[in-house]
């Protein structure tokens, strides 16, 4: 009997419209070029906060994430947390940081994303650059909205609730199948030690 797999499934659609290719790769947030992003005309930052920011085991921003939001709002770019993380958390850090924020923002579903463009004032969204350490919703969603999305590795995989473990079982088949089918692509982002 022939069985549906949900994983392959989705995978499919994924790799149809190459939704979870990122347009960049960096080891870290501290990595990325911030003055760079906004000569290619971004105007706008959402981040993700767990596993982004910090990992799932620690409540506060430290001081050198507070330095680098100040870094980032010092280029005169607008930053937003987008967070599917609760109010709880995601108020907390984003206070501490004096940032907007979206929580329970249900990425990859566009509604949060939508959200989170009312709140800067619906910039284009070739505007708005989309970090993140999740290929499933992060890059998924972000590709899907049309920002640009750059992907990190997660800080602390240790410590992920089941649901992120479950996404990164389908983040494994769509990376093992992108390594087959595009190799050149893949191996500019480097992710062969972490994924
Ligand atoms: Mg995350």
């Amino acid at each position: 009997m022939e069985s549906i797999h949900l994983e392959d499934m989705m995978l499919e659609i994924f790799l149809k419209k190459k939704h979870f290719y990122p347009n960049d790769y960096k080891q870290s947030i501290y990595d990325i070029d911030f003055s760079q992003l906004k000569s290619i005309g971004i105007q706008s930052v959402m981040i993700d906060l767990d596993n982004t920011l910090i990992p799932y085991d620690l409540n506060s921003p430290t001081q050198k994430i507070i330095d680098l939001i100040n870094y980032i709002k010092s280029l005169d770019l607008n930053v937003i947390i987008i967070s599917n993380n609760k109010e709880k958390r995601v108020k907390r850090f984003c206070d501490a940081i004096k940032c907007a924020f979206i929580f329970s923002a249900r990425k990859p579903l566009k509604k949060g994303f939508k959200k989170a463009l009312r709140i800067l004032g619906n910039p284009s969204p070739t505007s708005v650059a989309l970090i993140g350490d999740q290929f499933m919703t992060d890059v998924f969603g972000g590709n899907r909205m049309g920002f640009y999305t750059i992907v990190v590795d997660a800080i602390k995989r240790k410590t992920e609730k089941w649901y992120t473990k479950f996404n990164r079982r389908l983040e494994r088949k769509v990376l093992n199948r992108l390594k087959r089918t595009d190799l050149d692509f893949y191996n500019k982002l480097h992710l062969d030690e972490k994924r």
